[in-house]
């Protein structure tokens, strides 16, 4: 019974330091751990492995409008469709604030794209009720896959940053790739 109730402690206290409690992903501190490991497997099996970085739109206007509690909410309801869309073996991480990050291993790029765009379809048609508002949210998206020359997480967070970057200046609740992707 006793070592039985220290595994369960030890399983929770763990699981608290690498999740986040709002969104049942990943924390940042932990993401990187789990990225590097992954990059440097598929540089050995040679297998290809995608990230999807993903930003909410506008969400300072839904906390100053709704209040931080609505933003929370917000943020629990987006870690229910990543759970709803996404498959076991896709880790799914908190980057930043409204910030994630999804590693999918064994992913080639076209497969990492529709699951993007399914995302990103999905959490904009589910509207959050809160109180008597109902409240839509989008997000936008940038993909990104390991290439040959990458030998630490930074580079291809870096490619799909910067492909997240042009999905909000070309209008926000779209899917982008990294340039270097694209051009291949
Ligand atoms: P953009 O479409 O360009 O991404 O606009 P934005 O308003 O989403 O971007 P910005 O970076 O200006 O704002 C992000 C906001 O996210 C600001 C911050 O207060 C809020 N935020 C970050 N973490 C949390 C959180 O844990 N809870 C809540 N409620 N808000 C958070
Ligand atoms: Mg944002
Ligand atoms: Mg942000």
């Amino acid at each position: 019974g006793v070592s039985i109730k220290n595994a369960e402690l030890f399983r929770d206290v763990h699981e608290h330091s690498v999740r986040d409690a709002l969104t049942g992903c990943f924390n940042r501190r932990h993401a990187f751990e789990i990225i590097d490991v992954e990059l440097r497997r598929s540089r050995r099996s040679r297998l290809p492995l995608t990230i999807i970085m993903f930003d909410l739109d506008h969400f300072k206007e839904i906390n100053d409008r709704f209040g931080h509690q609505c933003g929370d909410a917000v943020l629990v309801a987006v870690g229910e469709r990543m759970r709803a869309v996404l498959r076991g073996s896709d880790v799914r991480c908190r980057y930043g604030g409204e910030e994630f990050v999804i590693l999918l291993p064994d992913t080639p790029l076209p497969g990492a794209l529709r699951v993007a765009d399914t995302l990103r379809r999905d959490i904009e048609s589910h509207p959050l009720a809160w109180q008597t508002e109902i409240i839509t949210v989008t997000a936008s998206f940038g993909v990104a896959t390991i290439v040959a020359e990458d030998i630490d997480v930074a580079g291809l967070i870096g490619r799909a940053d910067a492909a997240l970057y042009r999905a909000k200046q070309e209008g926000r609740n779209c899917v982008r790739v990294s340039e270097e992707h694209a051009v291949a």
